[in-house]
C-alpha cells in the first residue's frame, strides 16, 4: 500500500491510521487530505451506526465521539496543531472505550 512520510519528522501515514497520532505540525500539512476524508468516514458511519444505545452512558460517549470528530476537523483546517494533540489523544483513548462496549 501506498505511505505517505511528513518530509519533517518521518512519520508514515500508516501510522497515523494505528495511533491517531501525528509527529509534528507539518504531518498535518502533509496528510492533510487523508485525515479529512478519514473523519469523514468516521462521521458518517456513526450517523449510520443503528446500534441500539443500551444506557445513557453510551449515547454520551458516543455523542461526545462525534463532538470531538468535528473538534479535530475545525482543529486541522484552522491548523491549531497544540490543540489537534490533545483532541487527538481524547479521541483515541475515547475510541478505544467505545469498541470496548461494541458501539464503534
Ligand atoms: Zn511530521
Amino acid at each position: 500500500m501506498y505511505d505517505k512520510v511528513c518530509e519533517k519528522c518521518g512519520t508514515r501515514l500508516s501510522s497515523y491510521y494505528q495511533t491517531g497520532m501525528l509527529g509534528c505540525p507539518e504531518c498535518y500539512n502533509a496528510f492533510r487530505m487523508e485525515i479529512l476524508s478519514t473523519l469523514k468516514d468516521i462521521q458518517r458511519s456513526t450517523e449510520h451506526t443503528g446500534k441500539k444505545l443500551s444506557n445513557g452512558l453510551d449515547k454520551e460517549l458516543l455523542d461526545e465521539y462525534k463532538r470531538l470528530l468535528k473538534e479535530k476537523e475545525l482543529a486541522i483546517m484552522e491548523g491549531r496543531f497544540s490543540d489537534l494533540r490533545e483532541i487527538s489523544a481524547n479521541l483515541f483513548d475515547l475510541t478505544e472505550e467505545l469498541k470496548r462496549r461494541g458501539l464503534i
